[in-house]
Formats: structure tokens, C-alpha cells, sequence
């Protein structure tokens, strides 16, 4: 097969596997034009330090021995099947690079002949990219589950970046997408020494990030957020992606409906107000179906609930307190506190909303100088109402 069609597959398959929340639309089309990344092979994504790459996000191989309900990868699939040798991915990359097609590799795989096997082939592409080719930038590598001590030891030698999809919340609900996986002997397990041998002393800068599929499993966004903290705490975890599960035809699941789209989008924010906002996962608010509310912020909620500790005074309380209060972020909470050490005061909504607040909302949660800015009443009607609105369905008139 020509190493373009291997990498249209392997780059297409490779979409499941998320490295970034952001994507390039495809807008124009010309045959035979020029600007024509291949659909999926190349995104974006944010290394350890904070830049925007591009990345190659290809599979070693879509080979698969594996079991799991919801993979159009899974053994069972009458799909089109290649690999890479380490041999043409490690060239194929430096010829993008060398060329400023992309920044940096993220390279996953399905399990060709056993875990081992495919996780050598990924280690000697990454070698020769390395050693051969003097590369020193950026590499994410997926650890395969079950993958033996030695072969996480060295990809952690030789990627940034290393991951092990957690795929769902607990053991329990890996039943539910795998006869083949255990949770936590599989994955956990993995994590663990991911986490040692980066506490290692003489260990390069290792990074640490894990997957969620939302909606495979019948878990909830409560047992998400759970786990995803837990996870944080216990191996710590630099980021968490998720992505939103969708039936693929021939499979088990292929008769399961897809999860709701705004899930997603909801647990990204979730997982933003635990790391860089520092909330607890006890403060979110869930429906009754144990999900975070679809029609309004998750950080308002979470503000609604706990009105006890509201309004604060934006020219006193403390960075972590600002952090707490719809519409204002790490950014704006930083430059209201380096204003207030040059004794500079916040004095009208106005001025917030310059330094970057989203007063929207802000304005109902603070003071200023003891003057409050909202009535929450309001806020809560308007919330109400919106809530009502939607139960009710326009009649036509005919
Ligand atoms: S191990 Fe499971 S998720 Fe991974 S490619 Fe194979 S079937 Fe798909």
C-alpha cells in the first residue's frame, strides 16, 4: 500500500484520540488546490509550556485484537487494515517537519499482534525520530493498557508527553465497554508508574494526560468528575480530555444513542474550574440524572448554590475568592490584584469589564466598595423564566 493511503487510514483513525479541544474547519474545497492538510492527520495542540502546535495525530497501526464495543478499530470490523513500519512513520514525520507541515508528533495505535509488539514498533519509530534524526521537539505518545513496565519506562525517556485513556470512570463501567480491559490493573496500574518515574529525579520533564469517552458506559457526568479528580490527585494528571461517544454501525453499542453534544463542552468547563480554578468536585450541581445542567454555565451554578458566600467585595476579597465569582477568570482576578498593589480601586462595572470581566454576570456576585451591583433576584427570574420558555412549544395558528 502507498504511504499516502496508509496515512489517510491511520491519520482518519486517529481522530478518536483527542490531543486538544480545538479543530480546523475544512471551509473550501478546489480539487487538485493547494492549503490541503489531510482531514484529520494534522491539529492542534497545546504543549506542556503553553504554545499552540500543529501536531502529526496518526495510529501505528489499526490492526486491532482488541474488544472494546464502541471502536470501529475492533477486531470484528470489516474495515480497511495497515500499520506503519517504525521505519516509514519515523521518515514520513520528518519529511512533514522538515517541510513546517507540523510541530510535533502524537502517535497512538491499535494492538496489532499483542501489546508488547506494538508498543516496541511505536518505541523504534519514536528511537529513530529521535536518535537518527537528532529530533529534539515534541512527542505524545499513548501507552497502550497493559502495556509491560519496561516499554512505559522508556516511552517516558523518550516522549513529552505520555497517556492512557481512563475510556470511562471505574471498573464497573469498564465492563460495560470491554470484556477484555480492567480498569484498574490495566490503566491505573499504568498510570501509577507513569507518575513514579516522572517523580524520579532524573527524569526529563515528563507530562501525564488521560481520555474519558463520554457517554459509552450509561456513566453520568457526577461519576466523571469523580474520577477525573481522583485521577488528578492520585497520579497527577497535567489535563484530562473527553470525547463524546457516537454509535459506529456493526458495533455492540451501535444501537446506544449518542451522547448529548453540550456534555463535552460542559465537562471541559468542569474540568477548567477544578484545575485552574481550583473548585472541589463536591461544589458542582447535577441534575437529577447525576449530569451537569445543560442550559446554564456550570460556574454559575455552582455560584447559585452557594449563594451563602456572595456577593464579595472586589476590592478586598482574596485572589482565590475573585477566582470563585461567575465572569471573572485567573486573568482578571491576577490584574485585580496588581492594580490594588498599586493602589489602584476598581470603581464602576465598567472598569471591570475593561480589565476583562464578564460583568453579565459578575456584576450580581460582587460589591463594590460596599456598593452591590445586582439584585440575584433578578438573575434567578430571568433564569427561571428561560428554564419555562423552553418546557412550553409554540402553537401554529393553523
Ligand atoms: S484497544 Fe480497543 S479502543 Fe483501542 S483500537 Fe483496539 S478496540 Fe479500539
Amino acid at each position: 500500500m502507498e504511504i499516502t493511503e496508509k496515512l489517510k487510514i491511520l491519520g482518519n483513525a486517529a481522530k478518536y484520540d483527542i490531543c486538544a479541544s480545538t479543530a480546523t474547519n475544512k471551509k473550501h474545497h478546489i480539487s487538485g488546490g493547494i492549503g490541503n492538510t489531510f482531514q484529520h492527520t494534522i491539529c492542534h495542540s497545546f504543549t506542556p509550556d503553553g504554545r499552540c502546535v500543529n501536531l502529526l495525530k496518526v495510529l501505528m497501526s489499526n490492526e486491532c485484537q482488541g474488544d472494546c464495543f464502541y471502536c470501529p478499530s475492533r477486531s470484528t470490523m470489516d474495515i480497511p487494515r495497515t500499520s506503519f513500519t517504525p521505519e516509514e512513520l519515523s521518515k514520513l514525520f520528518i519529511e512533514f517537519y522538515k517541510r513546517n507541515f507540523v510541530e510535533g508528533l502524537f502517535l497512538s495505535s491499535g494492538i496489532k499482534f499483542n501489546t508488547s509488539q506494538t508498543m516496541e514498533d511505536m518505541l523504534k519509530a519514536c528511537e529513530i525520530i529521535r536518535y537518527r534524526y537528532q529530533y529534539n521537539g515534541y512527542i505524545h505518545m499513548k501507552i497502550l493498557p497493559n502495556s509491560p513496565y519496561s516499554y512505559v519506562e522508556r516511552a517516558c525517556q523518550l516522549a513529552n508527553r505520555v497517556s492512557i485513556n481512563a475510556e470511562v470512570p471505574s471498573q464497573e463501567h469498564m465492563g460495560k465497554i470491554s470484556k477484555s480491559k480492567h480498569w484498574e490493573k490495566d490503566i491505573l496500574q499504568r498510570m501509577d508508574w507513569i507518575k513514579n518515574l516522572s517523580d524520579k529525579k532524573d527524569s526529563k520533564n515528563i507530562s501525564q494526560s488521560t481520555q474519558f469517552i463520554v457517554g459509552a458506559a450509561s456513566e453520568n457526568d457526577s461519576s466523571i468528575i469523580q474520577s477525573m479528580n481522583r485521577l488528578y490527585k492520585t497520579y497527577s494528571l497535567t489535563r484530562t480530555y473527553f470525547s463524546t461517544f457516537v454509535p459506529i454501525k456493526d458495533t455492540p453499542l451501535e444501537n446506544q444513542p449518542a451522547a448529548e453534544p453540550t456534555r463535552e463542552g460542559k465537562l471541559y468547563q468542569a474540568d477548567f474550574l477544578l484545575r485552574i480554578y481550583k473548585f472541589k468536585a463536591s461544589d458542582f450541581v447535577f441534575n437529577t440524572n447525576g449530569n451537569l445542567p445543560s442550559d446554564i454555565d456550570v460556574k454559575l451554578a455552582v455560584s447559585l448554590n452557594n449563594l451563602q458566600n456572595f456577593p464579595k467585595e472586589v476590592n478586598t476579597c482574596s485572589y482565590s475568592e475573585l477566582l470563585k465569582i461567575p465572569g471573572i477568570g485567573p486573568l482578571t482576578a491576577q490584574r485585580i490584584v496588581t492594580l490594588r498593589r498599586n493602589n489602584i480601586k476598581i470603581e464602576s462595572l465598567a472598569q471591570l469589564k475593561k480589565i476583562g470581566a464578564q460583568i453579565k454576570n459578575a456584576q450580581f456576585f460582587l460589591t463594590i466598595n460596599g456598593r452591590l451591583q445586582g439584585n440575584i433576584t433578578f438573575l434567578i427570574s430571568k433564569i427561571e423564566l428561560e428554564r419555562e420558555r423552553k418546557h412550553y412549544k409554540q402553537l401554529t395558528l393553523f
